[in-house]
């Protein structure tokens, strides 16, 4: 049953920033670089944290260091170099992938040689195309950065160049040296969004499909039903799994929370859960430390 008091904004709140920091950044190591844009974190398993509290996103890249290779996990905004601070994180090769295309993931693709990414129509066509200035200023619009920025970036002329790119498929594998990470294809969020998951480690890097947010299944590109099912796919490695890494607000989860938002979106499957509709026509379901956001439509629910 829907509860009647309408939202204005179940994605974007005004004034998002004045929870922060967040108190789970506390307890992690921070890593100084000379890009105060990025605030780095260690965490466990020999991973990195590249996180971006200056806007509204609060995107999360993670570099993963093995012993030949370092796979950076997403390029972020493009707001600020990436790569420079990367290059002062690590010494070793870099390999580039992106765990799906929305912008926020793809920013500094076209600094590196090479990006891999899922071989979906879709991805070929966003990194084959980048993103012009028309379509990211709604990224910047009110209150959306509240840091300063580096000088450099203009935001009026924001956009995110083509990169050079290769396809991976499901079962995909990085040998980064002394550890792997195996590609599984995890749509619903956006139909080429993909998790890495390191067995030996017994860690899982969400990307956007799971983080303790409002999850997104209400955008183009998302479907809920396909989201359901990986959901219900990937809760089932949760026993193999010590942490799971998410790509917003803050990195280090519980595997328990893969089976936490899998029921969520059973419960909503099932009719049996309370949402709020905001003044776009979204509803907002909240669950216990996260939100999952959905069209207004039962056809795309039931
Ligand atoms: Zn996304």
């Amino acid at each position: 049953m829907p509860e009647e008091s309408l939202l204005e904004d179940a994605i974007q709140p005004q004034r998002w920033f004045s929870t922060l920091p967040r108190p789970e950044y506390a307890a992690l190591p921070k890593i100084e670089t000379s890009e105060p844009w990025f605030e780095v974190y260690q965490l466990p398993g020999n991973v990195m944290a590249l996180y971006e509290p200056g806007h509204f996103q609060e995107v999360i890249s993670f570099l993963v260091l093995g012993s030949d290779k370092a796979l950076l996990i997403d390029t972020g905004l493009g707001i600020a170099n990436i790569r420079a601070v990367v290059e002062e994180l690590t010494t070793l090769d870099v390999v580039v992938v992106n765990s799906h295309t929305h912008f926020d993931h793809i920013g500094d693709n076209h600094r590196f040689p090479c990006v891999h990414v899922y071989n979906h129509p879709h991805a070929i066509k966003r990194l084959g195309d980048g993103m012009e200035p028309d379509q990211l200023s709604v990224h910047l619009r009110g209150d959306s950065i509240w840091m300063p920025v580096p000088e450099r970036f203009d935001p009026e002329a924001y956009r995110i160049p083509a990169c050079r790119f290769a396809t991976i498929e499901e079962g995909h594998l990085f040998d980064l040296g002394g550890r792997r990470l195996e590609t599984l294809y995890t749509p619903g969020h956006s139909p080429d969004s993909i998790m890495l998951l390191d067995r030996e480690n017994r860690l899982l890097f969400t990307g956007d499909t799971l983080y303790p947010a409002v999850l997104y299944a209400h955008l183009e590109g998302s479907a809920f039903h396909t989201y359901r099912k990986t959901m219900a796919r990937i809760a089932e490695l949760a026993p193999q799994l010590d942490r799971v890494y998410c790509s917003h607000n803050t990195p280090v989860h519980r595997p328990q929370f893969l089976i936490d938002a899998a029921a969520a979106f059973e419960a909503i499957a099932a009719g049996e859960a309370d949402y709020k509709l905001d003044a776009n026509g979204i509803r907002l379901y909240s669950f216990e430390g996260f939100a999952i956001a959905t069209p207004d439509d039962e056809r795309v629910l039931s």
